[in-house]
């Protein structure tokens, strides 16, 4: 434990919670000393807590068993013991915006699953790969916010990592893209647990999940965007049409894209290569979690699938498969990403590998 940087997770008890724990159990950096979820979990130890509903294939990592589990929203119970909370609860909006401006306001840097806070101007909305950069307003929304030192910095909506980092890594190469229609296929574990009905979910498919079309389109335009005058200004050239399913597949979200570029356009060939060698601050920094490629382009015909890619790079790497032109836009392409681990807490912990990097968490 010596020297590590000591952390807490609240919601610690759900589905993303679990991922946390699951991925913090060994990591270089980071050492779980905190745990919090709803009044009913709080008072037990950790393995109480979640008995009968661990959902992770290993077991419940030794260290984290005996741990007694706190009501989230007592944020005074964690004073002292970390620096760093991960919050990954399910609870309503409002509450949310309490909870976590409340650890913030106490010292804590919060990194946030939830959406609560991803359209506040001042907090940054991150995908370390594309918009290191927004981290530069952390001193500005504290000043915002009378907070010392302590800062909030969110995760985006867990369906857009299979297509972000492919059309940045475009736009990075210098083209531009004008429009894109996506069709996501979504995993159960996106909707936690216990999510939908079976009964709903065998031999169907769910053409409708509760808001997550508006987020697929519109935070990619604040990921995109710049700060500028103590603001992220959002980039709102690039036009997103989403449709969004619930699958009968456990993790790994599906993204099938088609893309138009304005202007010149590449070659598919070039395309590929630009995915390939795509590489960002987080792997010249080496960050623990930074996966190495940062996208696998596979060239068989019936990949990315989620039972055989969404593990790659543990889960962190993109896959990228079957690009091929498009008869209405430029070209079309299937993207698919972990969602509870590059879309919850791997991309959580990823950004956290990077605030200490930078120096935003000592
Ligand atoms: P979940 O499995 O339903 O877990 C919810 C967690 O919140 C549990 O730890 C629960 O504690 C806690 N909680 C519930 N009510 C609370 C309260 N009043 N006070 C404090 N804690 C409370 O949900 P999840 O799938 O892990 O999702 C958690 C958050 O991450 C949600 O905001 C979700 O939108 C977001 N997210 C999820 C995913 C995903 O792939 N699942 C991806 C990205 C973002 P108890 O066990 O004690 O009830």
């Amino acid at each position: 434990m010596d020297g590590k940087l000591k952390v807490g997770v609240i919601g610690a008890t759900g589905m993303v919670g679990q991922n946390y724990l699951r991925l913090l159990a060994n990591h270089p950096w980071f050492e779980v000393v905190y745990l919090a979820a709803s009044p009913n979990s709080a008072g037990k130890k950790y393995s109480d807590a979640v008995a009968g509903r661990w959902h992770m294939k290993n077991d419940i990592p030794e260290k984290f068993k005996d741990i007694v589990v706190e009501d989230a929203s007592l944020v005074d119970k964690a004073a002292g013991k970390c620096s760093l909370i991960f919050s990954a609860v399910e609870m309503d909006k409002q509450s949310i915006l309490t909870v976590e401006s409340e650890y913030a306001r106490q010292g804590f840097a919060v990194v946030s699953n939830n959406s609560a806070h991803r359209n506040t101007d001042d907090v940054p909305v991150m995908i370390p790969e594309i918009n290191a950069d927004h981290l530069d307003i952390i001193p500005l929304q504290q000043k915002n916010h009378g907070w010392n030192k302590g800062f909030l910095v969110v995760k985006p909506n867990c369906s857009i990592q299979s297509y972000m980092i492919p059309l940045y890594a475009l736009m990075k190469a210098g083209y531009v893209i004008d429009k894109m229609i996506v069709t996501t296929l979504q995993a159960l574990s996106g909707a936690g647990y216990p999510g939908p009905a079976a009964i709903d979910l065998v031999d169907n498919i769910l053409p409708f999940i509760n808001g997550e079309e508006e987020k697929s389109e519109v935070e990619p335009r604040k990921i995109f965007g710049k700060v500028r005058n103590g603001k992220i200004v959002s980039d709102d050239s690039l036009k997103i049409s989403a449709h969004c399913n619930r699958v009968a597949v456990t993790d790994g979200h599906i993204a099938c894209c088609s893309i138009q570029f304005a202007g010149k356009k590449p070659e598919i060939n070039e395309i590929i290569n630009i995915w390939r060698n795509f590489s960002a601050l987080p792997q010249e920094l080496k960050l623990p979690s930074a996966p190495i490629p940062v996208m696998v382009y596979r060239n068989e015909i019936d990949r990315p699938q989620p039972q055989k890619d969404r593990d790659e790079g543990n889960g962190q790497a993109i896959t990228v498969g079957r690009l091929r032109k498009c008869n209405v836009f430029d070209y079309r392409f299937v993207g698919l990403h972990h969602n509870t681990v590059r879309g919850a807490a791997g991309g959580s912990i990823l950004t956290a590998e990077l605030l200490k990097a930078k120096g935003f968490i000592k």
